[in-house]
């Protein structure tokens, strides 16, 4: 039987529950554990599928096609394993559930309530990777802070929970903030204090604290905050901001938070966490040996979490290569024909980023048409593929009004379609083509070379797709498809013949990268824009 861990968060939003439940996973699979990661998020949105990007940062997709919030990208990238839609769950998804079956009549004439009927609905969930036997411990993250009104349900069924499993089998971390306050000179246990009384009110009592800080915690603080809030001294957890979260894991194994835990789990801790590989890609990514600037061409650059993959993926990248990669980003709005030689000075690379609609789109046509004439390698990614087939139709092959149909309905050019099967879709959330596809790659082009195999399988969250009634005339012009899903022939990879590096794909490798594997796509990509920065110098 597996064993549950939860994670609330008290004081604010924003303290890293996603990192510290990584980080926590890495170290118990370090130790030779099978551990899974699940996050359930208090909104009422199904899922993160329909938000914009300002909401909640980047949407993660996952193999089987759910659309999930983006700490399952931190979960995949740490323990390189994938997570599915049974990994994210949502209020949403849990009332859609209830109200179906209560539609159905399978409540038998009874009240529908949130206690037990929504709890039990969760208490469902939270167990359902637990049982498949896959997992001998699952962590499950509590999206929201203690004492919000829309994570009461979730609390209260941790609460039951823990009553059931026991407390052997089942725990509770509570991730919280110790701030410092300047003009006192001193770390404040109080807000802690408050968020475990709140949680106690609800009737649970955490097991360890994992504090948030920005100054070290001495013993007497770490006295304080265990007589306050009922816990023993060793699970009192400094969690000290860090400059790389790929840190954190490291900064828990200090702490032992993986002893702490497996000791309260009555699990042995025999084997040392294995964390060799980790040590290394650290040592590359604090120690680079060359530095280059990629520019990050999209819509929602005020906001890091928008591109959270694409930037993790540039420094798993970048680790393999010694190499720091700065990522500069590019409002694409701002760029036009005529500043587009100063927008991109001194930039090695640039990526045309995902995303929707028509905004920027100018600018990242500007952009994509100044990389492909001077010879600066580029990437692009879904929307970033798009844009790079629209410009080579309006500029190379002079179908001077070349759109996709997202952009312009009545183009006489849509080089980018809607495909046949969306047509008649009218539903927005979960309607796009979502998850892993299949793809074909042709012998003897750069796709070949990179990823040195022929059949690869990558990520999709779009509705547009390059139409294939052009391909013939792109191909003729040096733009080929070097990617084709072999089951619909839909393209998946374009490239540029005459180009040191000019690649772009419908799917998104970013979500595929992980520490242990780095992204081919990204490592070529990087190593190409180290090639042009050796050469400028
Ligand atoms: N908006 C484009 C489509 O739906 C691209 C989507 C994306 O970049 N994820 O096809």
């Amino acid at each position: 039987m597996a064993k549950y861990i939860f994670v609330t968060g008290g004081v604010t939003s924003s303290l890293g529950k996603g990192i510290i439940s990584a980080s926590l996973a890495k170290l118990l699979q370090s130790r030779g554990y099978r551990v899974t990661i699940q996050k359930f998020d208090p909104y009422i949105n199904i899922d993160p599928g329909t938000l914009n990007p300002y909401e909640h940062g980047e949407c993660y997709v996952t193999e089987d096609g759910a659309e999930t919030d983006l700490d399952l990208g931190h979960y995949e990238r740490f323990l390189n394993t994938p997570t599915s839609q049974a990994n994210n769950v949502t209020t949403g998804r849990i009332y859609q559930h209830v109200i179906n079956k209560e539609r159905a009549g399978d409540y038998l004439g009874k009240t529908v309530q949130v206690v037990p009927h929504i709890t039990d609905e969760i208490k469902r969930r939270m167990q359902l990777l637990g049982q498949t036997g896959n997992y001998d411990i699952v962590i499950t993250e509590l999206g929201g802070t203690v004492g919000d009104i829309e994570s009461t349900p979730f609390i209260e069924a941790v609460r039951q929970l823990r009553w059931e499993l026991g407390n052997s089998d089942s725990l509770v971390i509570h991730l919280t903030l110790v701030p410092y306050l300047a003009a006192a000179g001193e770390l404040k246990t109080k807000p802690t204090q408050h968020s475990v009384k709140m949680l106690l009110e609800y009737g649970i009592q955490p097991d360890i604290l994992v504090c948030r800080t920005e100054h070290r915690l001495n013993q007497d603080i770490r006295k304080k905050l265990a007589l306050f809030c009922n816990v023993k001294i060793n699970a009192v957890i400094e969690s000290a901001d860090a400059t790389s979260i790929y840190d954190v894991p490291l900064l828990m194994l200090k702490e032992q938070l993986d002893k702490t835990v497996l000791a309260k789990l009555k699990l042995p801790t025999k084997n040392e966490p294995d964390l060799e590989k980790w040590k290394a890609f650290l040592g590359k990514v604090k120690n680079p040996t060359s530095e280059i600037k990629i520019g990050l061409v999209g819509k929602y650059v005020e906001l890091p979490d928008a591109y959270k993959s694409i930037n993790e993926a540039f420094i798993h990248a970048g680790a393999e290569h010694e190499c720091k990669v700065r990522v500069k980003s590019i409002a694409a709005e701002s760029i036009n024909e005529e500043n587009v030689a100063e927008k991109l000075q001194g930039l090695h690379g640039v990526l045309v980023a995902p995303g929707f609609g028509e905004r920027g789109l100018n600018g990242k046509l500007a952009a994509i048409k100044y990389v492909r004439e001077n010879q600066i390698p580029f990437m692009g990614i879904c929307l970033g593929m798009q844009c790079a087939v629209i410009e080579f139709g309006r500029n190379v092959l002079q179908l001077e009004d070349a759109n996709s149909y997202e952009m312009d309905k009545n183009s006489k050019n849509p080089v980018i379609n809607l495909m046949e099967d969306q047509k008649n879709i009218t539903n927005m959330g979960g309607t796009m083509r979502l998850g892993a596809y299949p793809c074909e790659i042709k012998k003897g082009t750069k796709a070949a070379a990179i990823y040195s195999k022929t059949r690869i399988s990558e990520r999709h969250r779009h509705r547009y797709e390059f139409n294939n009634a052009y391909l013939e005339q792109y191909e003729k012009a040096g733009m080929i498809a070097s990617g084709i899903n072999p089951d619909n022939q839909l393209v998946e990879i374009i490239e540029l013949k005459n180009h040191p590096f000019f690649v772009a794909g419908q799917f998104h490798p970013e979500l595929k990268s992980t520490v242990a594997n780095p992204h081919p796509l990204f490592v070529n990509f990087v190593a190409a824009s180290m090639a042009r920065a050796t050469k400028k110098q």
